[in-house]
């Protein structure tokens, strides 16, 4: 059994009430389901002193004239399972409903899914399992297994909600001590697997709010993990767009769980406007093989989980182009 240390724990009731309590507790991290976080806690991975509980603030999604508005407290289950959702956006349902077990997406919210830790062979450890290897250099450690090296970690960004919302230009409503801001979804991830969020540990995530979909939208998402039933992702493609029969006249891809930051295929606007015929789809296919580089950081070789993001982009777009 894997036993956590002591720490305290605190339960906010509002938004306004974990940032009251955290303020008390500088050093104290916030835990919302805490399926992402409990587990390193066991691990050793994190030491909290205090933690802050969002598990007492209501999640819910709200319909607006121009954008669909989640709580970052929403479970994945109920995400999954809203109609809503499921209507005007159907690939962020796919995804929630993909997330590990029936169990955890009882427990896992919205929130923790966009802001989990990255993830790695070597890191996702128990604490014995690491020090016999040195450790690493995300924690603990100065050297990196993944890369051979002393300077970069590479663990990777496994969320998968995460390829959707940017592929649907979703943002982000934090909450500080300096007051609330809103960030672009796609400005939130850095290449950089031990520092891969550009929010301060005091910000909450309070709401994801996703711009509603233009006439015509169709859109998937698609997972590669060894067992169905729980696993993370070894990679996640989401294709996005505003369709007239089988020509694009907006085309988004994003693959995740490739490496720290998800990635947006570049050059999409070329294939925008004329009918996507078998070329074109090889075409983008061949682009999403050159531009994925999947690291090592998790199970599956790279280069198959490469050839996976070209075959995965091939399969969404000869569905999606034909409707
Ligand atoms: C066996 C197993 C399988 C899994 N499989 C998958 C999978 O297939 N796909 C996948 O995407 N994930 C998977 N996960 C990871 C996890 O279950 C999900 O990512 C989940 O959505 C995390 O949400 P949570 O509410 O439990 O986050 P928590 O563990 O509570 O928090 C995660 C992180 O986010 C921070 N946080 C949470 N909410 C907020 C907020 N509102 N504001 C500021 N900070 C916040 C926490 O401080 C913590 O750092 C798996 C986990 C396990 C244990
Ligand atoms: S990528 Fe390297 S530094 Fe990062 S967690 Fe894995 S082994 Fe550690």
């Amino acid at each position: 059994m894997l036993r956590m240390d002591g720490f305290t724990y605190r339960h906010a009731t509002s938004w306004a009430h974990a940032l009251e309590l955290w303020s008390a507790h500088p050093d104290a991290r916030y835990v919302a389901g805490g399926t992402d976080l409990l587990p390193n806690v066991k691990h050793g991975i994190f030491k909290p002193r205090t933690l802050v509980g969002l598990s007492g603030i209501a999640g819910g999604v709200e319909l607006r004239d121009d954008s669909v508005k989640i709580g970052a407290a929403t479970r994945l289950a109920d995400l999954a399972e809203h109609p809503d959702v499921q209507r005007l956006l159907g690939p962020l349902a796919t995804a929630a409903a993909l997330v590990a077990s029936p169990q955890i997406r009882a427990m896992a919210t919205l929130g923790g899914n966009i802001l989990l830790d990255t993830r790695c062979l070597y890191y996702n450890q128990t604490e014995s399992w690491r020090q016999a290897l040195g450790y690493c250099l995300k924690a603990e450690g100065t050297w990196c297994h993944v890369i051979g090296g002393p300077k970069t970690c590479v663990a990777s960004q496994s969320s998968d909600t995460v390829p959707v919302l940017l592929a649907l230009d979703a943002k982000l409503h934090l909450l500080g001590p300096s007051g609330a801001r809103e960030v672009a979804i796609r400005d939130l991830y850095r290449f950089n697997g031990m520092d891969h969020l550009a929010i301060e540990p005091s910000e909450l995530l309070t709401d994801v709010v996703v711009p509603r979909p233009g006439a015509g939208f169709r859109g998937s998402y698609q997972k590669l993990r060894t067992r169905d039933s729980i696993d993370f992702p070894q990679l996640g493609v989401a294709v996005c767009g505003e369709w007239a029969g089988d020509t694009a006249t907006r085309l988004e891809i994003v693959i995740g769980a490739a490496s720290p930051q998800p990635k947006p295929l570049r050059g999409l606007e070329a294939f925008l406007g004329r009918p996507l015929d078998d070329a074109a789809v090889l075409e983008i296919a061949a682009l999403a093989h050159k531009q994925t580089r999947p690291q090592d950081s998790v199970h599956g070789g790279a280069a198959w989980r490469r050839q996976m993001a070209a075959v995965f982009v091939r399969r969404a777009l000869t569905a999606l182009r034909n409707g």
